[in-house]
């Protein structure tokens, strides 16, 4: 199959607006077989909307278009697809009484800009938007008189919030998908993430041991991440899930506890997942992440059931009112020190009645190191009910980078913790 991708946004090439759906929707299609073969991002005009889709339909056979489906005079998207395989546009009743519902609820008027979005190109298939006002569309072009071998295609039109996209290509465009494009073969994908090693250490672990599978037709492939890394594995034909099963166990036999989890998994649902199924609660006093570890936590669904609550004690003052930090210690080893860490997390353990604590304290730079503790040096400080643990880092990044990665770090250390 070939799959052409076009990314509609004038914000996206202004620079204003990451283009994560590019990333995104490759992902999604990648890890089913699917390979895109080309990706286009063109700004909301006219001409280089046409251009990008007529273009698209001399090659492929399936495109997918982001964005301008909306309400605004600069959603073009589903009018110039329509005039160009000149199909007529006609109002769609269950969209019309989706979007009175939608307004009613709100109690908002419904408007005739609003109202465009109900209209449809003739034949096509509506994909349900349950998170905003305007459909997805699937167009089957059975006679393309652009496709230079003159084959058919498929053209589907998605919205550009991301909230509302991703939902609808997993609920309504993998189907479509799966039937219109079945596979020749069956594919195989997994994705299994580590922390803690580097990626050449990986590398230097799995490769020899994986090379019989390699071999018989295994792909493999590493992407290193802010302090993780991915391995991902995908294999073809009638032997693919037996192959990609068989490497998944020998990497994790090989990497052991450094593998957190698989394909969409997170470290910090891991965490999460960890404490719930132990029954047990977490507290946090954070200095230099400034809270990113429990923001990091609460993206998790369910993350109330463990996480009680987080200190942000930046400066030494708070450390000690807060968290019971002793000013002699303070004094004594700095507020960047391994005894200062400790006391934060029994503080905060103690503060909160947790099972356990975690605490870190840093230097984030770029001032503020010395020879002793030079910028990017921290502290992780774990208390639980028999011991405190101490770790000593060095993250000599920027401030972004810098607190990423010591929240990994620190949420690292419990999983290893509760992993046992
Ligand atoms: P709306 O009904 O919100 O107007 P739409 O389908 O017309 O939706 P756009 O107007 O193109 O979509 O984009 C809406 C918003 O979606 C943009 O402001 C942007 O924040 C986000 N967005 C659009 N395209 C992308 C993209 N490729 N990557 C990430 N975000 C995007
Ligand atoms: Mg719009």
């Amino acid at each position: 199959v070939n799959i052409e991708l076009i990314n509609t946004g004038a914000e996206l090439l202004l620079g204003r607006t990451l283009n994560s759906h590019q990333q995104w929707l490759c992902r999604q299609l990648a890890d089913r077989g699917h390979l895109v073969s080309r990706q286009v991002c063109v700004d909301d005009s006219s001409a280089s909307i046409q251009r990008a889709v007529r273009d698209a339909l001399e090659h492929a056979d399936l495109i997918i278009t982001t964005g301008g489906l909306g309400p605004t005079a600069d959603d073009r998207t589903r009018d110039l697809v329509a005039g160009i395989l000149s199909r007529k546009l006609v109002e769609d009743p269950t969209i019309v009484r989706q979007l009175e519902d939608f307004f009613a609820r709100r109690g908002l008027p419904i408007t005739s800009r609003v109202r465009r979005q109900a209209l449809v190109p003739e034949g096509a298939i509506v994909l349900p938007n349950p998170n905003g006002t305007a459909p997805g569309l699937a167009i089957e072009v059975a006679i393309n008189p652009f496709h230079l071998e003159g084959r058919p295609a498929w053209l589907i039109m998605l919205p550009g919030p991301p909230r509302e996209m991703r939902p609808m290509f997993t609920a309504s465009v993998l189907p479509l998908l799966a039937q219109k494009f079945p596979p020749p073969q069956p594919f195989v994908c997994r994705t299994v993430k580590s922390i803690g090693i580097g990626e050449s250490m990986v590398e230097e672990m799995i490769h020899a041991p994986l090379r019989h599978l390699i071999d018989a037709g295994l792909e493999l492939a590493y992407c290193a991440r802010t302090g993780e890394v991915e391995v991902r594995v995908s294999a073809l034909g009638e032997q693919a899930a037996a192959l990609v099963s068989e490497a998944e166990t020998v990497i994790r036999a090989l990497l052991g506890k450094n593998v957190f989890g698989a394909d969409d998994e997170e470290l910090e649902s891991a965490v999460i997942g960890l404490l719930t199924e132990r029954q047990q609660t977490l507290s946090l006093a954070e200095s230099c992440t400034g809270g990113l570890i429990a923001h990091t936590l609460t993206n998790v669904p369910g993350a109330s059931a463990v996480f009680v609550a987080g200190f942000v004690t930046y400066s030494n003052e708070a450390k000690q009112r807060l968290l019971g930090v002793d000013e002699e210690t303070l004094r004594q080893h700095g507020a960047v020190s391994e005894p200062v860490a400790r006391e934060m997390a029994e503080g905060a353990r103690g503060a909160n009645g947790t099972d356990f604590a975690l605490a870190v304290t840093g230097i984030a730079g770029p001032d503020g190191g010395t020879n002793d503790k030079p910028v990017g040096t921290v502290f992780i400080a774990l208390a639980g009910p028999e011991e405190t643990l101490v770790l000593k880092k060095l993250n000599p990044y920027d401030r972004e980078t810098f607190k990423l990665v010591t929240t990994r770090q620190a949420l690292d250390m419990l999983r290893r913790k509760l992993a046992g």
